[in-house]
């Protein structure tokens, strides 16, 4: 199941961003909590990663429509800009996460709606 997730997540994200030029390697970690994805952060320096704790109590469907995975892809399409431009970095994530999700035709409702709503920033 999380295979599935994170092929269907990758190739989403190629399909918007492109393929980029150095692999990631992508870590999952085991963790209850009240979502599918509740925590997941990028390293960089050498090969990038990116970390998801999961709670795989919920289903296939719940982790595809989570924007999680979609942000963290998202976030590797550009260097280490500093923690000055942190904002940069974060608004970036969070704008191609929906374009990402809309091309791939796994955005619920209305892309301008979630826009206005916003997301939490990891
Ligand atoms: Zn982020």
């Amino acid at each position: 199941m999380l295979q599935s997730w994170l092929t269907l997540g990758v190739n989403a994200t190629r399909a918007t961003l492109g393929i980029y030029p150095t692999p990631l390697s992508l870590h999952l970690y085991q963790k209850k909590s009240n979502q599918p994805v509740p925590w997941a952060y990028t390293r960089r320096g050498g090969k990038g990663s990116v970390h998801f704790h999961v709670d795989t109590r919920f289903g296939l469907t719940k982790f595809i429509d989570d924007w999680t995975l979609y942000h963290e892809l998202a976030h590797m399409a550009l260097p280490y800009l500093g923690p000055e431009y942190r904002w940069l970095s974060e608004d970036f994530a969070s704008f191609m996460q929906y374009q990402i999700m809309l091309q791939a035709g796994v955005l619920k409702g209305d892309l301008s709606e979630h826009y206005r709503r916003g997301t939490c920033l990891t």
